[in-house]
């Protein structure tokens, strides 16, 4: 397999702009830049977790992926085929390989459905199969997930969280697509049971081949899970990197704060704890030069008026920095 095929996912120069009824001084529309051109590539088979605090772009990136809301501008492409400019008709082939899994599977499963109803939805919706062959295809699912055959005829309420969330990556799974965005899929759960949801996903992604953006604020399930991370900030990747190389070295100063926060499992290994100053700037008010500057413990002059360039520091590390 070459080397362009190995990529499933090319994603380049993404935007989300809201333009907000809010004006400025000057009588223009406030403009909230969730995601502010953000490029990222995923492999076939590879999960790529995408970290950062509530309201970095993170979200608004994955569902920009799967057309769930529309890209102010950039490319997206799978496969080679490009999501931003395709029809409608197109669009709805596209999805069936990319699917979401959502953070809370209460509210992202109709509670008046059944369990086989909500896992069959993707076949009813594409036409794909219908009576006997759709019930073999759903319980084959429900299998898959861990979940009991009885489940086909029980409701959503009847059901832990933790199998709710078995439930959504059921559904997700119908079509057998090739990318799955993950968006905070085990958030809302009990951490003993986050172990379990994220060894299935695993287990999954061993034997469909698939490949997951994994979207989370919870850096013990992105490490567990993902061979690569990306790090956003006000809407901008500020580091990306093999997942050991960024937990163990980190480049960005924002990266290392986030880092520092993890709890230490051997007391005997200290590392300092890196307090932010300030909150995060609002996304609609990004300041000069450097987005992170305010916070910045290490921040000079330049950072101030300067934007840090994207760049690889080799090996396919990524950070925008002026320190490196
Ligand atoms: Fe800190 Fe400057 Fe690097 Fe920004 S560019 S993270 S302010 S050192």
């Amino acid at each position: 397999m070459n080397q362009e095929s190995d990529v499933l996912l090319e994603v380049r120069d993404l935007k989300k702009h809201y333009v907000l009824s809010k004006r400025t001084v000057f009588g223009r529309r406030e403009v909230l830049r969730a995601v502010d051109g953000i490029s990222f590539s995923l492999r076939r088979g590879e999960t790529l977790g995408l970290v950062g605090e509530s309201g970095c772009g993170k979200t608004t990136t994955g569902k920009c992926i799967v057309r769930l809301i529309e890209p102010t501008s950039g490319q997206i492409s799978l496969e080679g085929e490009d999501v931003v400019g395709a029809s409608p008709d197109r669009i709805r082939e596209i999805r069936k390989q990319m699917q979401i899994i959502f953070q809370d599977p209460y509210s992202s499963l109709n509670p008046r459905m059944t369990v086989g109803q909500i896992v069959g939805e993707p076949f009813a919706i594409h036409g794909i199969c219908a009576g006997k062959e759709r019930r073999q295809r759903v319980e084959a699912l429900i299998d898959r997930v861990g979940l009991t055959r009885d489940s086909y005829t029980r409701f959503p309420h009847e059901f832990s969280g933790g199998q709710r969330q078995r439930v959504g990556i059921a559904r997700a799974l119908a079509l057998n697509p090739k990318l799955v965005v993950c968006d905070e899929p085990v958030s809302a759960l009990d951490v003993s049971i986050q172990a379990q949801v994220l060894n299935l996903m695993v287990q999954l992604q061993k034997e469909s081949g698939l490949t997951y953006l994994f979207i989370s604020h919870g850096l013990s399930a992105v490490k567990h899970i993902s061979r690569r991370v990306g790090v956003m900030y006000l809407g901008k990747l500020v580091e990306l990197g093999e997942t050991e190389a960024l937990f163990s070295s980190p480049l960005h100063p924002y990266t290392e704060a986030l880092m520092s926060a993890i709890p230490r499992p051997d007391p005997d290994i200290v590392r300092e704890r890196v307090l932010l100053e300030g909150d995060a700037t609002d996304s609609n008010h990004p300041p000069s030069g450097c987005p992170f500057h305010a916070r910045c413990r290490y921040r000079m002059a330049v950072c101030e008026n300067e934007e840090p360039a994207w760049r690889d520091l080799g090996g396919g590390h990524f950070a925008a920095c002026h320190l490196r």
